[in-house]
């Protein structure tokens, strides 16, 4: 057994992560007096949400006419029928509510003329259940909607005494026998030391695993490390398959250009300089939803008509639109098209081309955050002690694909929902239960075997192969060939887990073994979205399966349950199709959300 001092810390709640979901969730518990500490691999305000630039979407009607109705809608339309209808309706319901807290926080939203919340137009967010012109509904700061929702949340959460463990990395979930969640092992990157965190209850909000693909939106730290976690311990990951390639990367680095950009009136052409949206989705255009134009473009490259001098990628344009407008509603991204394309977006087009950017599954839970454990008797059956928010998280809201600005919303609608729950199901009044020392004592020897790991293959050259594998055949586009052939070739890439080589012992900033346990919660991330890609004979949202076209609800309207050990296993568990409301008591009438051919 791996022999390391530790401290340990007693608290009431325990949350991994400081992105939007993380905070929201601290600043709820904290504010109701639980004893809560936030545990953070990187600086709280340097999370990935901190790059959100589009903004938050809750139909707050500062536009135009909105309902909180047609935002499910949009948003059982949107996730092509995967998403379960009791959390999409909550997700609608609570929005307009948080994002006024986040107002009355001091989140500096843009205003309109009349001091309201500014409201932009974004894909697939529609009126008149998806009959009437595109709404209004995402609010926004600028391009800058996540910082400011960070750097406020933040504040907040230090204001009623949360505290923060600053770049400790969570390594591991540790769990009674009896399956209840009891806290997590945790190394301080900064002095070396070990650290135990006991807690009644335990909230992963640790986002989402972008870096599995060579190509990302998303920050390098986003490596699904609550997945790897809730994996090891057991718990299954639900609907992996579905991962979102955001229709405007910038060519070659990757880095986003947010659909504000089409919501503010920006639009793709092709070689021939034809807005080609208009051909394929001739309602929405240029904001039909992230999954059908990300394969739009797709199709115009691989018919020829991409543009550059390899044919392989596609323009955005805003240089039509006014100086000032940009200046004022897009700063951010006139400097990212300088930086990273040299690109004067006021006189020229952008270079674009889909990429990685949002995982809609996660660790599967209800809509109060509770982390599920289904067997096939009790498909909602709870594990308790653990919660997961935000993307790392499947509520599951977004379904098959996620609208645009529905995932800040998420972050902050589930964030409190754990906290109100938290509430409820936490007993201040004890002490905390004696922690299982053969959980502990595996973390450790866990990371001692890292640690000391003397294999042949460095980790940098193990995490390219995997994410090269991923971008290659678990892609926009699939078949039956290329995700058996992925299939073969991760399973061949994390064979070569027990084969590493890493090169620094030390306990201080050893960046060489903490990326090494990312690349170990990755892994079984890649896994299951893989293998349960393969399964999937239809297409849906984002799986677009060349073999299988066509959706097909009689088979595969379920949830897709990988567990991940020596190997994946599939489940599967219902859909559910139930809102919380009924039409007598104001919620939307079920026939206006019933399956149809997802058109925009
Ligand atoms: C470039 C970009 C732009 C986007 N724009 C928008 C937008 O405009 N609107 C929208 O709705 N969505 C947008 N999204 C999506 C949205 O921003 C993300 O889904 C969301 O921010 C994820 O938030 P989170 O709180 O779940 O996790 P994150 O913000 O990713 O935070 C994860 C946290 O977990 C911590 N953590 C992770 N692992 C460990 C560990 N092992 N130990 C300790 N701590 C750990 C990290 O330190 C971090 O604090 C965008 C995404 C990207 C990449």
């Amino acid at each position: 057994m791996a022999a390391y001092d530790y401290e340990t810390h007693e608290y009431d709640c325990i949350v991994i992560g400081a992105g939007g979901a993380g905070l929201r969730a601290t600043l709820g518990m904290a504010e109701q007096g639980l004893r809560t500490a936030c545990i953070t691999k990187v600086f709280p305000t340097r999370s990935h949400t901190v790059a959100a630039q589009g903004g938050i979407a809750a139909s707050l009607s500062n536009m135009g006419p909105d309902h909180w109705q047609w935002h499910m809608y949009d948003t059982v339309k949107g996730s092509d029928w995967l998403g379960d209808t009791d959390a999409m309706e909550y997700l609608a319901r609570e929005a307009p509510k948080a994002v006024y807290e986040l107002e009355h926080y001091g989140v500096p939203f843009s205003r309109t003329e009349d001091g309201k919340i500014y409201q932009r137009p974004f894909g697939g967010h529609t009126t008149e259940f998806g009959e009437g012109p595109p709404v209004q509904r995402t609010c926004a700061a600028a391009d800058r909607t996540g910082h400011a929702i960070l750097h406020t949340l933040y504040g907040q959460s230090l204001k009623n005494n949360a505290e923060f463990y600053i770049e400790y990395f969570a390594t591991d979930l540790i769990m009674a026998e009896d399956g209840t969640c009891q806290g997590v092992v945790a190394w301080n990157l900064e002095d070396g030391s070990m650290h135990v965190f006991s807690a009644k209850m335990t909230v992963l909000a640790t986002g989402g695993y972008g870096r599995a693909y060579f190509s990302a939106t998303s920050a390098h730290t986003c490596t699904g490390d609550g997945g790897g976690m809730a994996a090891r311990a057991g718990l299954p990951l639900q609907d992996m398959e579905f991962v979102q390639f955001h229709p405007t990367g910038i060519y070659g680095s990757g880095t986003l250009i947010t659909e504000g950009a089409r919501g503010e009136g920006g639009y793709l052409t092709n070689s021939e300089g034809e807005r080609f949206m208009e051909r394929y989705a001739p309602t929405y255009k240029d904001l039909a939803s992230r999954d059908v134009v990300s394969r739009c473009m797709t199709l115009e490259i691989r018919e020829g008509r991409g543009v550059g001098a390899d044919s392989d990628h596609i323009h955005l344009h805003l240089n039509h639109l006014p100086p000032e407008t940009l200046a004022l509603r897009l700063p951010g991204i006139t400097e990212s098209a300088r930086i990273f394309a040299g690109v004067d977006l006021t006189r020229e087009p952008i270079p674009v081309l889909p990429t990685v950017h949002y995982n809609m599954g996660g660790i599967p839970t209800n809509y109060w955050g509770e982390v599920l454990n289904p067997t096939a008797d009790n498909p909602d059956r709870i594990s308790p002690g653990l919660m997961a928010v935000g993307e790392a998280g499947c509520a599951s809201v977004h379904g098959a694909n996620r609208l645009g600005s529905n995932s800040l919303i998420d972050l902050v609608v589930f964030g409190r929902a754990a906290a109100i729950k938290a509430g409820e199901v936490v007993d201040r009044t004890g002490g905390n239960p004696a922690l299982n020392q053969a959980s502990v004592d595996a973390a450790f020897d866990r990371f001692d075997r890292f640690r000391h790991a003397d294999g042949a293959v460095p980790t940098a050259d193990l995490r390219l192969e995997m994410q090269k594998t991923m971008q290659e055949d678990a892609a926009v586009f699939r078949t039956d060939k290329t995700l058996a052939e992925g299939v073969k070739k991760m399973n061949g890439v994390a064979a070569k887990m027990s084969d590493l080589k890493v090169s620094d012992r030390s306990m201080v900033w050893n960046s060489d073994l903490m990326e090494t346990l990312e690349l170990d919660n990755l892994m079984p991330n890649a896994l299951a979205t893989i293998v349960s890609a393969e399964a999937r004979k239809e297409s849906r949202g984002a799986q677009a399966h060349e073999d299988y076209p066509d959706r097909d609800d009689v088979n595969w309207r379920k949830h897709t349950l990988a567990t991940v050990d020596d190997k994946v296993t599939l489940t599967y568990r219902p859909v559910h199709l139930d809102p919380l409301s009924s039409e007598a008591e104001g919620g939307i009438e079920i026939k206006k959300i019933a399956p149809k051919a997802r058109v925009y």
